[in-house]
């Protein structure tokens, strides 16, 4: 299996042929926000330069007034990151930019290359030299070494040679690019803004500049922005649609549609089929807040029994899966999530939450819920066990930390203390995100590895 690289999740945006681009570009990634925390960055076109701003730090830290104004130009891409344990700095942060005999370019990139180790070595052995730990700098290589003479075709050249996960935005001085893996594995959707376009990871980000959504970007499709011109297609590789599931589960926005579908109806879904598959009796169905909310209220609507917001959350946190040690997250765990003690005292529980990773959440949400008196503590899942590491752009850690691959259920039960613990099945999800229009790599929760 293919080592996992540093480049995961994130979030990318790209903004053509509008006179706020950079402002633009800024607010669609305050919105996706949720896809990467760690650092951000933004480069800008003005027909005769790049310009570029990263950091580490959230988007709101990161930027402000006067440093939009130095992004001048109309067309601008920009980047999110997540934490991965390990080796940060603000050099792995994107966009990734290079000066090369073709002038300037900036790419982003959400995914991950799952070739990336074979391309670097090779690329290492004729003499390159590497700045950062990220997968995508390879890509910079690949175009700037490629024969070809004409950047779109050096482009092309260079993804016929890279594998795995990709949704990239190109930025060179006076046009853009954006390109899907073959299997569309990560989402990119296309809008239009004012006279201009946008693609984004998430069409959240296009509620919020008032974007129109045109289409998601086929996978193994390569678009061409132009001045003057409407967005060229090519069809770089056949589609072969294997769209990642876990979008859906935990990782996008409830009010994004990814994958052409609305992610808080296929969470709702998800609780729903779970309430069929692995009904229980009790007085309230309480979510993990606040990826457990829509499937809690699914779960809520399809078995009748009452919703109630039994835990609250501090939103001033962050994710508790960013740290790197476990006393860290055992801590963030308790900072995070707080019961209602006179809601749930002497109650029959049923606790929603979208995934168990290590089992950290659910065991100290037990242990707080018993704490504060509920009488029985049922966990339900709305997705299946996670059982394997994702390869594919997702931040999961080793097969050797996720707990259902490690434990059966009866010993995470145990594990957890809760008085029982059920899954989503595999069928349930599919039936959940309507699997008979669209095709998904589901493994994490399979272990079926698409490459
Ligand atoms: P754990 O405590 O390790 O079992 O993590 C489970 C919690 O992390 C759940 O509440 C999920 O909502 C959340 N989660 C699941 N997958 C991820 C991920 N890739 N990154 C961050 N959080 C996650
Ligand atoms: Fe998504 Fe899981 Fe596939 Fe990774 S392995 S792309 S998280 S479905």
């Amino acid at each position: 299996m293919v080592e996992r690289q540093l480049n995961e999740e994130c979030a990318v945006v790209g903004i053509f042929n509008h006179d706020e681009a950079s402002k633009l570009a800024y607010f669609s990634l305050h919105s996706m926000q949720h896809r990467g925390q760690e650092a951000c960055g933004i480069a800008s076109a003005d027909g005769g330069k790049v310009h570029m701003i990263k950091d580490r730090g959230l988007v709101s830290q990161v930027f402000n007034d006067d440093k939009l104004k130095t992004l001048s130009g109309k067309a601008a891409i920009g980047h999110n990151r997540y934490s991965t344990a390990g080796e940060e700095s603000t050099l792995d942060a994107q966009p990734v930019f290079a000066r090369y005999d073709l002038g300037e370019m900036a790419i982003v990139h959400n995914g991950n290359l799952t070739n990336a180790q074979e391309i670097r070595d090779a690329l290492i052995k004729k003499g390159a030299i590497f700045q950062t730990f990220m997968d995508t700098e390879n890509l910079i290589h690949l175009i700037a070494k490629s024969d070809e003479d004409k950047l779109l075709d050096r482009i092309i050249d260079g993804v016929k040679k890279i594998q795995g996960a990709y949704s990239l935005v190109f930025l060179s001085r006076q046009k853009m690019f954006a390109m899907r893996d073959p299997h569309g594995l990560r989402p990119l959707s296309l809008g239009r803004v004012g006279d201009g376009y946008i693609v984004s990871s998430e069409t959240c980000a296009f509620d919020l500049i008032g974007a129109e959504f045109i289409r998601d970007v086929k996978p193994g499709e390569l678009l061409i922005f132009e001045k003057g011109k409407a967005p060229q297609s090519i069809q770089i590789f056949e589609p072969t649609p294997k769209h990642c599931v876990f979008e859906y589960v935990y990782f996008a926005r409830p009010d994004s549609d990814v994958f052409e579908k609305n992610v808080y109806a296929m969470r709702k879904n998800m609780g729903a089929e779970l309430a069929k598959i692995e009904p229980v009796e009790a007085d309230m169905v309480v979510p993990v807040p606040d990826g457990g909310i829509p499937a809690a209220l699914g779960y809520s609507q399809a078995s009748g029994i009452p919703f109630e917001m039994g835990i609250m959350r501090n939103h001033y946190i962050g994710r508790t899966f960013i740290e790197p040690t476990q006393e860290m997250r055992d801590l963030k765990v308790k900072m995070k999530l707080s019961p209602i003690m006179s809601l749930i005292k002497g109650k029959k529980l049923i606790v929603i939450d979208d995934s168990i990773v290590r089992g950290t959440t659910s065991k100290r949400i037990v242990r707080m819920l018993k704490e504060a008196g509920a009488l029985e503590v049922h966990m339900r899942i709305s997705s299946p066990p996670t059982t394997d590491p994702c390869y594919y752009g997702v931040d999961t850690p080793d097969k050797e930390n996720l707990l259902a691959a490690n434990m059966s259920n009866k010993e995470m039960c145990e594990f957890m203390g809760a008085d029982s613990l059920a899954y989503l099945t595999q069928d349930a999800l599919m039936r959940s995100v309507d699997s008979k229009n669209s095709e998904y790599c589901t493994a994490c929760f399979t272990g079926d590895y698409l490459f």
